[in-house]
């Protein structure tokens, strides 16, 4: 099953992300907040004061979540175009993410070639493929293979990322993307994909969805490549 993916009306929504980011912090924050006022104010019994202490948690728990699917990669900088070496910004995704990969037992295998090259912002690029790799890697809890690969096609800059996991239904591929979709309870923001298709958008690439429930899915993101003027 094979789709692409780029439903302008739920990206629409989410261009500011800005925005969203704030609103999506300040919410358990105020959350977490209030139960500490309500645990300096009252005499309360251990057990109450047990529960707030874990809706606290709960609540730093969720505002982390969040900034790591927005802002893993972000310093305080305008939106750049720069020159991404290819090679250069997925070994750094993927060391990143080796820790979380030996947490399920997953091994990431990556085949690349050198010298290619696309236009975007190097901070946002990294949070959308981070984004997808890590969906890959929580898509195998009892662990598998994480397979990136990057090729060039004519003038597209190809990266496929293949995990061996859960697979997704036709109505789970259609609902990616939406803001606060997610599978995942509350190890989930729903906001990883949405982050993810708006940087892809914002540069000019699409993404299409291979998946089949119990094998696995694959992500093929494509972008344009960038190419230095012959000298
Ligand atoms: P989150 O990861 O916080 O749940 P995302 O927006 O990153 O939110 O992903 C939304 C949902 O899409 C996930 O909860 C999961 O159900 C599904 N999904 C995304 N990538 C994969 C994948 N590689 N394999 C299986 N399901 C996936
Ligand atoms: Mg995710």
């Amino acid at each position: 099953m094979r789709q692409q993916l780029f439903k302008s009306e739920k990206l629409a929504a989410v261009e500011q992300m800005g925005a969203a980011i704030s609103h999506e912090i300040r919410n358990p924050l105020t959350v977490s907040k209030g139960f500490v006022q309500l645990l300096e104010k009252e005499s309360i019994s251990a057990d109450k004061q047990k529960e707030y202490l874990s809706l606290i948690k709960e609540g730093l728990d969720s505002a982390e979540k969040v900034i790591q699917d927005y802002l893993t990669f972000s310093k305080p900088s305008i939106d750049s175009m720069d020159e991404l070496n290819i090679q250069h910004e997925l070994n750094q995704i993927i060391s990143f993410l080796i820790p979380t990969a030996n947490q399920h037992s997953v091994l990431i295998s990556a085949e690349f070639i050198p010298s290619i090259y696309v236009l975007g912002d190097g901070q946002k690029f990294s949070q959308c493929l981070l984004n997808v790799m890590k969906n890959g890697i929580e898509s195998m809890p009892d662990g598998g293979t994480l397979s990136v690969s990057v090729k060039k096609k004519e003038n597209k800059v190809i990266i496929e990322i293949k995990d061996t996991g859960v697979g997704m239904t036709k109505e789970q591929m259609n609902k990616l993307g939406e803001p606060y979709y997610s599978t995942k309870g509350a190890n989930g923001t729903g906001l990883g994909m949405m982050v993810a298709f708006s940087v892809i958008r914002a540069m000019k690439g699409s993404v299409y969805i291979t998946s089949e429930l119990g094998k696995g899915t694959i992500f093929s993101l494509q972008f344009p490549a960038f190419e230095y003027a012959a000298k």
